[in-house]
């Protein structure tokens, strides 16, 4: 080895480590953010590293060099504005969209340098994997994949792709009900690994740790996940989600709506002990973090025990309503996970759910839904149920929630941050 890969080497290992680094701060929100900085300080070092071979090596023509600037001022900018600019509740679509470019890179270096290997591609291959169904399609890409490496040929490359991107497309088509963030997390768990095995085929250190990392944590995510969701991974693979159980409806309770105010709602909170604050999706869509954290604030101040229910599927990605409370700066202490709270319902004078449906639907433990099996927050424990949310629209899962015709609720229809500081401004009124 010169001592030129020797250094190489030893700058790949730094930026490696920048990434397992970074991985272990983001455990925590406080570190989080310092987290992700040491994670781009490690991207930053590997591509300089890799610069430097391509400089070494003189590989790359002009032409060459005017594309790889021109692809890196774009792709670059293009990320940092989408990022910059996303909407926190448009984040799962993002997150997708950045996992498909980077499994489509992966899936590139890899035919890259397969070409390169001698094989010339012949005519454009047609292949009618649009009719065929998902299993044959996994059949045909892992088969033929595994043929090409004894047989290589430029037709059968293609037709792996195809089946590949196909199947990519067929199997999450179908997922419908409340397993999309399962899903989610294990197609980021596949790009991890796609992109380390394309550094495999590269012989790129920084590309294998890095995919390993994302492929591992992303796989580890996935199981708490499909646990939390109880959902199993075989099922997921195969594809035999997203319906929920295949057994007929059992019909819910119906009943009447009750229908509250600002100052009714006051008065429960002002008069309560222990209230359970239940956030949802429709807490971030309505951006009131904050005004949750005051009117949180308002309650403790008079005395009364708060805390935080947080679901593991909340909201539209993992992690949504911590990093959501976090931005309102709600003491980590007082959220608390699905298993800590559910026990604590029984003993709440007030669940005060705002913007979550799904997650709160006892329709879940009945067979036949489409969120049948999922665990949810047992809100319907507590002594009385508060409701925010702007009309009896239904959640992700597309269903009605039970929750809303229970004696014990009543449904403050309002969107959730002026819903929020009107009950703080009559808290306060009340209290003194
Ligand atoms: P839901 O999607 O079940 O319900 C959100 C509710 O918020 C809606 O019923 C809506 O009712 C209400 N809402 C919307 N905007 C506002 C607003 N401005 N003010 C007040 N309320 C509003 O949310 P949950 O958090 O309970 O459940 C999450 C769902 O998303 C689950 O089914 C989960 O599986 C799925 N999911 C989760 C992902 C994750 O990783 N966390 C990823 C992908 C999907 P209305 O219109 O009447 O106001």
């Amino acid at each position: 080895m010169s001592t030129f890969q020797w250094i190489i080497s030893l700058v790949y290992v730094l930026a490696a480590s920048c990434f397992v680094a970074g991985l272990h701060l983001m455990n925590n929100p406080a570190t989080a953010r310092r987290g992700n900085q040491v994670s781009v300080a490690g991207m930053i070092t590997a591509i300089a590293a890799t610069l430097a071979i391509i400089i070494q090596g003189d590989v790359i023509t002009i032409t060459g060099w005017i594309v790889l600037i021109a692809g890196a001022l774009i792709g670059g900018a293009a990320g940092l504005y989408s990022a910059r600019t996303v909407q926190m509740t448009a984040m799962p679509q993002l997150v997708s969209m950045f996992n498909a470019v980077g499994g489509g890179a992966a899936a590139l270096v890899g035919i890259h340098d397969y070409m390169r290997a001698g094989v010339s591609v012949s005519a454009p291959v047609s292949f009618p994997g649009a009719r065929l169904v998902n299993g044959l399609l996994a059949l045909i890409a892992v088969g033929f994949g595994a043929y090409l490496i004894a047989s290589p040929s430029a037709a059968l490359l293609a037709v792996v792709v195809v089946a590949a991107l196909i199947f990519g497309v067929s199997m999450v088509m179908p997922i419908g009900g409340a397993d999309m963030p399962v899903v989610i997390s294990l197609l980021n768990a596949f790009t991890g690994t796609a992109v380390a095995m394309a550094g495999f085929v590269i012989g790129n250190w920084a590309m294998i740790i890095a995919g390993a990392l994302v492929g591992a944590s992303g796989g580890i995510l996935t199981k708490l996940m499909a646990d939390a969701m109880n959902r199993s991974i075989r099922n997921i693979i195969v594809g035999g989600f997203g319906t929920g159980d295949n057994v007929a409806a059992v019909a819910g309770p119906g009943g009447d709506v009750k229908s509250i105010q600002a100052d009714d709602a006051a008065i429960q909170l002002a008069y309560a002990s222990k209230v359970i604050i239940v956030p949802g999706y429709g807490l971030a869509a309505a951006q009131a973090q904050h005004e949750v954290a005051a009117l949180a604030e308002v309650l403790e101040a008079h005395g009364i025990e708060v805390s935080y229910a947080i679901h593991p599927v909340a909201g539209r990605m993992p992690g949504h309503m911590n990093v959501l409370l976090a931005e309102a700066n709600v003491p980590y202490p007082l959220l608390k996970e699905m298993d800590e709270i559910n026990p604590e319902f029984a003993r709440a004078d007030v669940a005060l759910v705002i913007g979550a449906n799904d997650v709160t639907n006892p329709a879940a433990r009945r067979p036949g839904t489409a969120i049948s099996g999922m665990p949810i927050l047992d809100v319907d424990q507590a002594k009385s149920i508060i409701v925010i949310k702007r009309s009896m629209g239904h959640g992700y899962a597309g269903i009605d929630n039970e929750l809303y015709v229970d004696p014990k609720t009543s449904m403050y229809f309002a969107d959730a941050k002026k819903a929020l500081s009107e009950m703080t401004s009559a808290v306060k009124t009340l209290v003194g």
